[in-house]
């Protein structure tokens, strides 16, 4: 029996063994809880979608020097050919404020971009060791230049990230139970959280505790609650992470009281390869992913264009084109690129084999799309792209004139064969809707009150995340109240 493998009653359970659980299981462990993780996954899949992540984490720094701590490996010479620029708060709060259309919880925004360069520091002391990101940062020449925010990310991505996450837990001394799936709340009568029910192959039982922290994730892998809150079409997409995030533990939580809160209409969604399995593999994690889009341009299966590739850089489009291929005929779409772009085609794509052709009718019959509507398109487009220097590495100015969508960066004709198309669909990664929390990361309840003894932490939660999204902010997302909610947890339940 999982309470009993211990002589006495834990004092803080986590829920769930992603980034968001296990960050809260170390910090509410720093802070002097007996603590007890909860895992529904059998350990050969342990870590929920932190793992198939890439594991870039997007963070507020004045400068290079801020990120010298994270990167302690790198020589002063190797220093010298990197550029990651200034991310300040202001940048950040402004981008996470643009993407979501202003809707993000300002208080809640706040706090994630205030404590998020000193968790990364905290997560570096417990072992967590980084690398730069090239994915949205094509390299030019000898220096290193990265895009402003997103330079980092763990090193060996999300399987390096649960990987050393999952030793410090060890090392702390945190007891983790496997297949083990919560399945309801223990409260007394003042409606106190006093510990979980849960499920193991050895049968239900109760396991009580000072507090619980949610870190169960979001309901993306569940196709009835996919299709009831995301609406029609949702059901059938392609889940991009674990199978395990079935939204049960939300509904759990808004059966208690809890206040659900955020787009529960929207979610994560990015172009992933279209023959992608219906949910992610452990032996691909994110490299079915279809993102060099703002290099090519995007057809449907009648030949058309139907949004603009070249908005912004990917890490604030990429999660609206994923919804956008979903709207589409069949949810398909094909990326086009010609001899001047193959080469800024990121390394994700060789988990695929591209349609080759030296020519758009041949390509059109390959791709079996009408190849007089796809002739008409290019053609179109090429007419539409005005002169200018073309700069992937930033956001160039180059654009179409006169065509709807535009392409507003990066328009470079389709005339260079041999053409190399990747046919995309939509991947959902994580749903926005969630429960309430605070600043505290306590869980509230519709009247607005903490609901006492629980605490929830990463893609369970809601108000954050509205209509579209900033690569890197949910991995931060979940490490910053997981750090804040094991804390204030540890206390609430050895102050009891
Ligand atoms: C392919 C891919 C690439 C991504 N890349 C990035 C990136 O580079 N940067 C970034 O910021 N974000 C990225 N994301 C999003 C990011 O992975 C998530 O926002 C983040 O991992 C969520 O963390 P979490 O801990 O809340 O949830 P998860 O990591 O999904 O963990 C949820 C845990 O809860 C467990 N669980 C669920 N139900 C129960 C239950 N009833 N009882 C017990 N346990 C339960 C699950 O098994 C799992 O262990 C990516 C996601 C995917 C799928």
């Amino acid at each position: 029996m999982v309470g009993q493998s211990t002589n006495s009653r834990y004092d803080v359970i986590v829920v769930g063994a992603g980034n968001a659980a296990l960050t809260a299981a170390l910090s509410a462990r720093q802070n002097g809880a007996r603590v007890l993780v909860l895992e529904k996954a059998p350990q050969s899949e342990r870590g929920g979608n932190s793992r198939f992540s890439g594991g870039i984490f997007r963070f507020a720094y004045d400068g290079i020097e801020e990120i010298k701590p994270l990167r302690r490996d790198m020589t002063a010479s190797e220093w010298d050919l990197v550029d990651v620029g200034v991310y300040d708060e202001d940048r950040y709060l402004g981008d996470l404020m643009r993407v979501t259309e202003g809707q993000a919880n300002r208080e809640l925004t706040q706090t994630l971009i205030k404590q998020s360069y000193t968790t990364m520091t905290w997560m570096t002391d417990l072992g967590v060791v980084w690398d730069w990101s090239i994915v949205w940062s094509p390299r030019t020449g000898e220096r290193m230049s990265f895009n402003p925010g997103t330079a980092v990310q763990a090193k060996n991505k999300g399987v390096g990230l649960v990987h050393y996450l999952f030793n410090a837990v060890q090392q702390a001394g945190i007891d983790i139970a496997y297949q083990a799936k919560m399945i309801g709340f223990l409260q007394d009568d003042a409606g106190h959280v006093t510990g979980v029910r849960i499920r193991t192959p050895g049968g239900a039982e109760d396991v009580p505790a000072g507090a619980v922290i949610l870190g169960s994730g979001g309901f993306e892998a569940n196709p009835e609650m996919r299709a009831r809150y995301l609406g029609p079409g949702w059901d059938q997409v392609k889940v991009r992470g674990t199978r395990f995030n079935t939204g049960e533990t939300l509904r759990m939580a808004l059966d208690i009281g809890a206040m659900p809160v955020g787009h529960w209409q929207g979610c994560h969604a990015t172009p992933i390869a279209a023959n992608a399995a219906p949910v992610g593999a452990l032996s691909l994690t994110d490299r079915t992913n279809r993102l060099s889009y703002p290099y090519s341009i995007m057809v449907n299966i009648q030949g058309k264009r139907f949004i603009d590739e070249g908005e912004d850089t990917g890490a604030y489009t990429y999660v609206k084109a994923g919804r956008a291929i979903l709207t589409q005929p069949r949810g398909i779409a094909y990326q086009i690129f010609d001899s001047k772009t193959v080469h800024l085609i990121e390394e994700r794509y060789s988990t695929g084999t591209p349609i080759v052709g030296d020519n758009i009718r041949e390509i059109a019959q390959k791709m079996s799309v009408p190849d007089d509507a796809l002739e008409q398109t290019i053609k179109e487009f090429n007419a539409s792209v005005q002169p200018g220097a073309f700069d992937p590495a930033v956001k160039d100015g180059k654009r179409t004139v006169g065509i709807n969508p535009p392409k507003s960066n990066w328009a470079l004709a389709i005339d260079s064969p041999p053409y190399t198309v990747y046919p995309a669909a939509c991947g959902i990664t994580f749903t926005f809707g969630g429960v309430k929390i605070d600043t505290e990361a306590r869980v509230r309840d519709t009247e607005d009150i903490p609901i006492p003894g629980l605490y929830a932490t990463g893609e369970i939660t809601g108000d954050f995340f509205f209509h579209n999204y900033p690569g890197g902010t949910g991995l931060m997302r979940g490490a910053v109240f997981g750090r804040i909610g094991g804390s204030n947890a540890a206390a609430e339940a050895l102050g009891r």
